[in-house]
């Protein structure tokens, strides 16, 4: 692919469930767990006629909170509106958003020294989840739909076109997911998620908007496969219209959806089932009193008061709060905050990805870490050993003196040197390079014998013993 400079221009809105214990305008739960579809209901979120919606402050605190933290105007009034539209994920066949004055307008939030405009934070409800039975978007043959979703609390950031790459745009997604995670606004653990739709032009280009794509890592893809769907059209002499696009996560390519619609297609109508909503000065100032601290403030923190890195120190932050309250933890029992800090970033984060698991529904203990790594201290297990062990460790969440015992007992002084004398033999071309002086090949030996041992010896002492059985210097 050649790369070509170009100017490019995103901007994003991302749907954020909220999180509450019951829904936007009923007392329905937001987030059942283990319930059946369309077990979280009732004539409001179903949309009755007669039904009347009522407030859930709990959600107008989220957004106050998120518009403060992203240095907004707070709106002293605000309206709820009805969109019109027709789809079986709305029951009413409108959606109860903010159309003409917002909750908070008008913030930043800076990604790679860039600053990032936000023009809009507004509350609005969820529609019913729709779930294509046998196939996808494109091939279903019929639909089933799970009213549970229906009503939840969303908080929706758009931000202005001011994102210049896809790398950037995913940037921004980390960087909000974590202040929303901080602010409480937004638990992953209830199963709550954030959407994105993502819009992109290219320099003479009209806006194409791509859909409801999950995953900050699609968003990146979606985003780079649209800029070179719109550069090929250009280059043919052909005009990128604008349009709405969805993503397809199995092909990584995205797709046509439907002509664009403008906004005033929707009909906005006040609805007349909410009051005007009057966000005083007191209840700001209460908000703003409890505002937790932010993440970079936090990194810095934990740079300043355990003498990490500040890279090292952003990556703990925001990998999540479960992270982070982690780190703080093991280092009190395992005063070694930069031993422990490599550790998590290196190997215990790699082995939860691999698990697309996060810390917080992990096996994993502050107390056993601890242990884990007070015993490589120790040298009761050396660190290649440790790498291995820490994968069984994170699998099953047993103590890492128990998984060790399990193993059986490392290969005595005795053993070892059989080990060596084997591989030596079996290694011939090895060795001989080794004699020549290829100090690459005494490594390669090292290995064999690990891999005999199950990375259970000590690399020195097999280096020792290998020298001494080839009457080399060390
Ligand atoms: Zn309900
Ligand atoms: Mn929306």
């Amino acid at each position: 692919m050649r790369v070509i400079a170009i100017k490019v221009m995103i901007g994003l809105e991302v749907h954020c469930q909220l999180n509450t214990q019951s829904k936007l305008f009923c007392s329905c739960e937001a987030y059942p767990q283990n319930a059946k579809p369309n077990e979280s209901v009732c004539e409001v979120c179903l949309g009755y006629p007669g039904a009347k919606p009522v407030l859930n402050k709990k959600a107008i605190d989220h957004v106050v909170g998120i518009g403060i933290a992203m240095g907004c105007k707070i709106n002293s009034e605000t309206y709820f509106s009805r969109k019109t539209y027709f789809y079986p994920d709305m029951p009413k066949n409108f959606q109860i958003t903010q159309y003409e004055v917002p909750i908070a307008s008008e913030g930043t939030i800076e990604v790679n020294s860039s600053k990032i405009r936000i023009r809009r934070v507004h509350l609005e409800e969820d529609p019913a989840r729709i779930i294509y039975a046998n196939g996808s978007l494109e091939t279903t043959s019929y639909v089933l739909i799970d009213y549970n979703r229906a009503g939840v609390p969303l908080a929706e950031i758009v931000t202005e076109p001011d994102i210049g790459s896809p790398k950037d745009a995913r940037a921004f997604l980390e960087k909000l997911s974590a202040i929303l995670e901080y602010l409480k606004a937004y638990d992953q653990s209830t199963g709550a998620s954030l959407r994105v739709d993502a819009n992109i032009s290219i320099e003479g280009g009209e806006r194409v908007e791509i859909k409801n794509v999950t995953g900050f890592e699609n968003v990146e893809k979606a985003l780079n496969y649209e800029i070179v769907r719109q550069q090929n059209l250009v280059r043919l002499g052909r005009k990128v219209e604008r349009e709405t696009r969805h993503f397809d996560e199995v092909a990584k390519t995205t797709l046509p959806l439907r002509k664009k619609e403008f906004e005033e297609d929707y009909g906005y109508i006040f609805d007349p089932d909410l009051p005007v909503l009057k966000i005083s000065a007191e209840w700001i100032t209460r908000i703003r009193e409890k505002m937790p601290d932010l993440p970079d403030k936090i990194a810095a923190r934990l740079a300043d008061e355990y003498g990490l890195g500040a890279y090292d120190a952003k990556i703990i932050v925001y990998t999540g709060s479960d992270f982070a309250t982690f780190f703080e933890k093991v280092c009190k029992i395992h005063n070694k905050p930069v031993e422990v800090s490599r550790w998590m970033i290196n190997y215990l984060l790699k082995s939860l990805n691999w698990r697309s698991e996060r810390l917080s529904q992990s096996k994993v203990t502050p107390e056993t870490f601890a242990e884990f790594l007070d015993m490589i201290d120790k040298g009761k297990v050396n660190e290649r050993y440790a790498k291995e062990l820490i994968k069984e460790y994170v699998d099953t969440g047993d103590k890492p003196s128990e998984i060790v015992e399990r193993a059986g007992s490392p290969p005595t002084h005795d053993e070892m040197e059989r080990t060596v004398k084997n591989v030596l033999k079996e290694n011939v071309k090895a060795v001989s390079e080794l004699k020549a002086g290829r100090l690459e090949a005494k490594q390669y030996l090292i290995g064999m014998v690990l891999k005999e041992t199950r990375n259970r010896g000590d690399p020195k002492a097999i280096a020792r013993m290998i020298s001494e059985e080839l009457k080399m210097p060390l």
